[in-house]
């Protein structure tokens, strides 16, 4: 039997393990939460009703065809939870589909419906939702990072759990073969019409964008885009987001639009989603006030700020999202 002693030094062990544990939960927390995040949110992959578009057309019940300019479509996943787009950009020699889709459907046979050009995949970062699709094409061209380079392998790209995070939605790690490494700043010639790539951390450390000097268009991937930005997730940081702002604010004209991967704009319906250089203004200014102390969170983790009224940002903690 235990004595009053016993159940006192049962009660502070239990107390110091439990505050360790606490501790190391919040030390690792965009792992934690990202583990948790699938069993904490159930969720339907597919909406089974069907999508009503304010723009485009549907293929397949599923895609969202939408032209943007000329030779430039945006193809997106309106009924996938995430509602992602893609984009493909056609010149006179050669096509570039900037993200493979979630690969919750084929997105092989529409891009081929519009153009019969050669397409080069180029994934805006490695997250499962826009490189899911890479199996239609079995490969890419892929940024040439230190943290890139340390996935290949054999010709091939092996993303890392927390770079791909299919185990939220039970997806296998694709290994696509990269076919070309393009260094940041590159310019790509697809015959009459050119995309410049940049290096954009912030979301991920090997974000990408492209940018098209030609018609001030910038496809931004998962940087910046209406609704919530995720700069909480492993790898994500704010500091390389303030930065990338900083870049991309001097670097790009005012009137650039820029063609964001997750839908949708407020009050817009479905369609391409789509923002503005004031946007990234507005986000650079969140996040140096954010980091000057001077705003308010909600939320215990991730913590949520308001950007504008187009977008909330998501962080974690100042110990893990530097
Ligand atoms: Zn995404």
């Amino acid at each position: 039997m235990a004595t009053r002693g016993g159940w006192v030094r049962r009660g502070a062990i239990g107390a110091v393990v439990v505050i360790c544990l606490l501790g190391l939960a919040a030390l690792f927390a965009p792992y934690v939460y990202a583990e948790l995040m699938a069993p904490l949110n159930p969720h339907a992959i597919t909406d089974p009703q069907p999508a009503v578009l304010a723009k485009g057309h549907m293929v397949d019940d599923y895609f969202a065809v939408e032209p943007i300019g000329p030779a430039t479509f945006a193809i997106g996943e309106p009924r996938y939870y995430q509602q992602n787009y893609a984009y493909l950009i056609i010149g006179q020699k050669r096509a570039v589909l900037f993200d493979s889709g979630s690969g919750t459907r084929d997105i092989g046979p529409v891009v081929r419906s519009l153009t019969r050009l050669p397409v080069t995949v180029i994934v805006s970062h490695l997250h499962f939702d826009h490189l899911g699709g890479i199996g239609a094409f079995g490969k890419l061209d892929m940024i040439d990072l230190p943290q890139t380079r340390a996935d290949f392998d054999h010709g091939r790209l092996h993303p890392k759990r927390y770079e791909f995070m299919g185990f939220e939605d039970g997806l296998a790690t694709p290994s696509p073969t990269v076919e070309a490494w393009l260094k940041p700043g590159e310019s790509l010639d697809l015959g009459g019409r050119s995309l410049a790539v940049l290096s954009t951390p912030g979301h991920t450390p090997s974000s990408v964008a492209l940018y098209e000097p030609a018609a001030h268009r910038l496809f931004i991937g998962d940087f910046i885009y209406p609704t919530t930005l995720y700069a909480f997730l492993p790898g994500a940081s704010l500091s390389a987001y303030r930065a990338t702002t900083k870049r991309l604010l001097a670097d790009l004209p005012g009137d650039t639009i820029l063609w964001t991967a997750h839908c949708c704009r407020v009050g817009e319906g479905i369609a391409a989603p789509w923002l503005g250089m004031r946007d990234v203004r507005d986000l650079d200014l969140t996040l140096s006030r954010l980091q000057a102390g001077q705003l308010h969170a909600t939320g215990f983790y991730p913590r949520r700020y308001p950007v504008n009224h187009e977008m909330t940002i998501e962080t974690g903690f100042p110990w893990n999202n530097p």
